[in-house]
């Protein structure tokens, strides 16, 4: 295989560490390779907004660091068993277990259910999918060994068939306990609150590894101490392990997971390996609703079904998956974002904007492409952007893509309006690579698409025309994960592409009737439509999107 130049060689890329707390520069452990573990779902119930933050923040990641020419392992977990209601104390009911208990289910069949709900609702959003997706329930034998493991080393104890993590040990000999969430151990033993169970544990504040199961508990395995079932942090250090070795570069989740769910994966790898399992830890921030935390009881809880289709009450009407990516990434990943309906009425407007200024670059492209080879345009356009899927392009064009993205050493010319370009280009480098700072990137391509709309534009040197459009299709496409919108297309990739160029063609059809005021055929056009499942909606700007029912 021939081996290109990357270019993570010529951009530097500063990454904010949780914890050190500050912006370090990426230093990968083994470079071009970088794994990346992040913490996946709990598959009991549909995907949510919160979800679609965390999902987004890490494809950006995941997107940046391929289009860098990294060879990224990303590793996303699916944790099907032992998530339990109470997650500070790790009791409580298993969540998977609860669900399939009222559903009167089989728990996999939860599993199965959501697991597919959640692939659905990523892959409309744009997140290409993880390298390896392991699920806890596939990986007992490996988390019985690192039980064993932590046995051995004295940092956990056997208790009436359930294994503990022995904390108030751990912290004797571990100053680090404490340091990625600022918590303080002292603190919290004075205000954990006595539970049932407890007199299994030596301290309250120890949590299972292991635990035994009760007789009506259904998801039970055999081990040596007990039939019961895994811990929910002790899987995900043993599936990281697993996949990624014992020590990795990125570990990545939701805000809400650092305590204590990433201080215990930490707890247990040095417990076990003597060191914490990765360089980095990257934490996405939280969403809130129309300013408040999203809950179930407040009546703000929006999952990405209801969104799509715009059936909550919160929303005024539907929004596609793509305007709620671009929505997500107008903020960076490390502050909070907070959702409205207007907020997103906002975001589909800029989106419009946003995608029309790579249909130009992308039609410019493809008129370089026929010059050269001799076709049509439109023949060029699909050779370059046909073969693409509706989740973005294969990771591995990604990388490719991001070498034909030029450097700002890479433009040359002394006119004013290179110069413009050349700093535009820049700051969609610089901002990525710092801290992956997606509003910053968002803000210059809206500059950079500005500036090539100018009659002066034409006129540049045709090296700047082509820089700009690279850059346009590049970090639109590639790096921020956004394409035009194809929402509710089903069925394969080629049955997509079709149908949504009959789809095309029959929207231009219905356009010039209206403009001949031909209403009625306009009006059959629609019915007929929607009596065969694809919804028709008229845009305030002129434009018609379609979508199946
Ligand atoms: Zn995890």
């Amino acid at each position: 295989m021939k081996h290109q130049a990357a270019r993570y060689s010529d951009v530097t890329l500063h990454v904010y560490n949780s914890l050190s707390r500050s912006s370090e520069p990426f230093h990968p452990i083994d470079p071009p390779f970088v794994g990346m573990y992040v913490c996946g779902p709990t598959v009991y119930s549909d995907p949510h907004l919160g979800h679609a933050r965390t999902a987004v923040a890490f494809d950006t990641v995941f997107r940046f660091l391929r289009f860098l020419g990294y060879r990224v392992r990303y590793v996303r977990n699916i944790t099907d068993v032992g998530h339990l209601e109470d997650e500070q104390e790790l009791s409580g009911e298993d969540k998977i277990a609860k669900r399939a208990r009222l559903e009167r289910v089989e728990p996999m069949e939860v599993v199965q259910r959501y697991t597919v709900s959640y692939h659905d609702g990523m892959r409309r959003l744009g997140c290409l999918s993880p390298s390896i997706e392991p699920r806890a329930s596939g990986h007992i034998p490996e988390q019985i060994d690192l039980v064993r493991k932590l046995l051995d080393s004295g940092t956990a104890y056997e208790s009436n068939g359930s294994v503990y993590f022995d904390l108030e040990k751990y912290v004797r000999s571990e100053s680090s306990y404490g340091k990625l969430s600022g918590k303080v151990f002292d603190d919290l033993r004075t205000n954990t609150r006595a539970i049932t169970g407890e007199d299994e544990k030596r301290s309250p504040l120890d949590f299972a590894l292991w635990k035994r199961a009760e007789p009506d508990h259904i998801m039970r395995w055999n081990s040596p101490w007990s039939e019961g079932f895994p811990g929910w942090h002790l899987e995900c250090t043993t599936m990281s392990t697993r996949y990624l070795g014992e020590e990795f570069d990125i570990h990545g989740g939701g805000l809400d997971l650092q305590f204590p769910h990433h201080e215990a994966e930490i707890a247990q790898s040095r417990g076990a390996y003597g060191h914490g399992p990765a360089r980095y830890w990257i934490h996405s921030n939280m969403l809130t609703v129309d300013g408040q935390k999203m809950a179930k009881s407040l009546g703000n809880f929006i999952t990405l079904d209801e969104m799509f289709a715009g059936t909550h009450e919160r929303l005024e009407r539907s929004f596609s998956p793509m305007v709620l990516r671009f929505f997500m990434l107008q903020s960076h990943y490390r502050s909070t974002v907070d959702f409205s309906s207007e907020a997103l009425e906002a975001a589909d407007r800029g989106y419009r904007r946003l995608i029309a200024g790579l249909h130009n670059a992308e039609q410019f492209l493809a008129e370089e492409l026929a010059a050269e080879a001799g076709c049509t345009a439109e023949s060029a356009r699909a050779e370059t952007v046909g073969a693409r899927t509706v989740a973005g392009p294969a990771v591995d064009d990604i990388a490719r893509r991001g070498m034909s993205v030029p450097l700002p050493s890479e433009i040359i010319g002394d006119d004013t309006h290179t110069h413009e370009v050349r700093r535009l280009v820049e700051t969609c480098w610089t901002a990525m690579g710092d801290d992956f700072h997606t509003p910053r990137t968002v803000a210059a391509l809206f500059d950079l698409i500005r500036l090539t709309g100018r009659d002066e534009h034409k006129t540049a040197p045709h090296g700047t025309q082509v820089a700009a459009a690279r850059t346009v299709r590049g970090f639109i496409r590639d790096v921020l994960g956004l394409s035009p919108d194809t929402e509710g297309i089903s069925g394969g990739e080629s049955e997509k592409s079709r149908l949504g160029a009959v789809m095309e063609m029959v929207i231009e059809l219905r356009k010039s009737a209206r403009a001949s005021k031909d209403f009625a055929a306009a009006d059959r056009i629609r019915d007929t439509l929607a009596a065969a499942g694809i919804r028709l909606e008229d845009h305030r700007d002129g434009t018609t999107t379609w979508a199946l029912e």
